[in-house]
């Protein structure tokens, strides 16, 4: 038998999972003032045997450094290794390339630069201001510190921890993301992977200089999660309250994915070929301005799925079934 303690901490879930012996945690907590004492005082003189970081992302992995200076090890995915806050001029190079590689428009591109550089002046600011430290409130992504740590333990493969628990590689949300189950009491620790009444939409990402297909790796780790998990497990998410039928949820995620392929494949339909910024413009044209990486991920995402099965390709530039 074991117990599940919720602490909410601003936005984020960060779980205990004991035995009365054994205490994991899962989700290092997201780093503003106030989180450390909060935690500190959850623990209640306990010491945990490990610390799972299902991500990389500052809310999830924020507080790693600080977890590793009291002795416990932070575990984190592999291919989660290399992610730091704010953008490098590499990422900065990628995201250009990529938005040259969908067709995108001077004008937007412009903007779109614009904005990234803007994010990494802010992220470095962060790092070194007073007057941003003391402000830090909790409020996501804003007021969230994040320092750079070496996790003690990275994982590739699924691993036992105690408590009955196992991490599990499920990639999608990013390269290296974990979960946390416990099969026997029907138990998912999601991290964000699988979140209450939202739909996630993977970003457009790069790992080891390439981009990573988000959506394609998302929806597999699901399928094997569904094969994994009773069909009544319960849901324990990064964010918001916890949920029950794991399974249901699982596969409305599924649904909706094929749902809009079917979609896209009606659009491609339309056209000898056509760009991904062209695909955007016309199934978007009023919200693309303001909702660009969304609307560019939700597309890309399904162009992926759409070529990994072999229902659509891409050549020159251009998408074409
Ligand atoms: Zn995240």
């Amino acid at each position: 038998m074991t117990t599940v303690e919720r602490v909410e901490l601003a936005y984020n879930n960060v779980y205990f999972v004991s035995d009365g012996s054994s205490l994991v945690v899962i989700d290092t907590g997201p780093d503003y003032r106030g989180a450390r004492e909060a935690i500190s005082d959850a623990l209640r003189g306990r010491t945990p045997d490990i610390v799972v970081a299902t991500h990389g992302h500052l809310d999830h992995a924020g507080l790693g450094k600080w977890w590793q200076e009291r002795g416990c090890a932070v575990l984190l995915g592999r291919d989660d290794m290399p992610q730091t806050m704010g953008q490098s001029d590499r990422d900065i190079d990628l995201m250009v390339a990529y938005l040259e590689h969908i067709g995108a428009p001077e004008a937007i591109k412009a903007e779109a630069i614009a904005a990234m550089e803007a994010r990494r002046r802010w992220a470095s600011e962060m790092r070194t201001s007073k007057a941003y430290i003391d402000a830090r409130d909790g409020r996501w992504p804003t007021a969230l510190r994040y320092e750079p740590f070496e996790p003690l333990r990275t994982i590739a493969e699924p691993t036992s921890l105690a408590c009955g628990l196992t991490a599990l590689p499920s990639p999608g949300h990013t390269p290296g993301n974990l979960v946390v189950i416990q099969a026997d009491e029907g138990r998912l620790f999601s991290g964000d992977q699988l979140l209450p009444e939202i739909t996630p939409t993977p970003a457009i990402q790069f790992h080891a200089g390439a981009r990573f297909a988000s959506l394609p790796r998302f929806l597999e780790s699901l399928r094997t999660l569904r094969a994994e998990l009773p069909g009544n497990a319960h849901c324990f998410p990064g964010h918001g309250e916890p949920f029950a039928n794991v399974d249901e949820v699982i596969r409305a995620n599924l649904e909706q994915a094929e749902q809009r392929s079917a979609r896209l494949i009606e659009e491609l339909r339309q056209d000898g070929a056509i760009t991904l910024y062209e695909l955007a413009e016309r199934m978007y044209p009023r919200a693309l301005r303001r909702r660009f990486w969304q609307i560019v991920a939700t597309i890309q995402g399904q162009l992926d799925v759409l070529e990994e099965a072999g229902q659509a390709s891409y050549a020159e530039g251009r998408w074409s079934i």
